[in-house]
């Protein structure tokens, strides 16, 4: 485990609160942007030695990471571990393995994301290794948001859990106390 990580997360920027308005149209007090505290590679090093420490006993043979969000964290869990790091991205909407990127049939293969919230990218990404003949020995993110509601079917471990708490906009307290909402510039989870 990484024993300052919620205090990295919040000097960093990487988790906030306030007033924020997710893609979902819903609100939610808090904010989590994975990139700001892995833009230290310091940091990124020391979560993914500490994820790559938990699934050791599956003997992963490579990392497989959803673009963007997975790409810093699943390079550093496959530093720790020895092992290749191959991201899918999307190619028309749907998660693909391109540039050459080839996972051996049979291969065990780590899924690792920045967050995990609905688990939605997380299964995309257990799908495109299973679809290129790989075992997927299990899924790792440095925070899980998903109150155990992921849906996920093989071991799945994080670094640290944060509750999501969100409320419809004609519901929230935040709005009715008059604080001003904050729509952050990229892509927020859950998407
Ligand atoms: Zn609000």
């Amino acid at each position: 485990m990484v024993p300052d990580l919620l205090e990295r997360l919040r000097q960093t920027g990487a988790v906030l609160d306030g007033h924020f308005a997710l893609s979902s149209g819903l609100h939610s007090p808090g904010y989590v942007q994975c990139a700001r505290l892995l833009q230290f590679p310091s940091d990124a090093e020391v979560c993914g030695a500490a994820l790559a420490g938990l699934f050791r006993t599956g003997q992963p043979e490579a990392v497989l990471s959803p673009a963007l969000g997975g790409i810093v964290i699943g390079h550093e869990v496959a530093r720790a571990l020895g092992v290749r790091a191959l991201f899918a991205e999307r190619q028309n909407g749907v998660l693909t393995l391109r540039r050459g990127f080839e996972l051996v049939r049979g291969e065990r293969v780590l899924v690792v994301e920045d967050v995990v919230t609905t688990g939605g990218s997380t299964r995309e990404t257990i799908a495109v290794a299973r679809n290129a003949g790989a075992s997927v020995v299990g899924a790792g993110a440095i925070i899980d948001r998903s109150d155990g509601r992921n849906g996920l079917d093989v071991p799945f471990r994080a670094l640290t859990t944060m509750a999501l708490v969100t409320h419809r906009p004609e519901d929230c307290p935040l709005c009715a106390s008059g604080l001003p909402v904050i729509k952050p510039g990229s892509r927020v989870k859950p998407a």
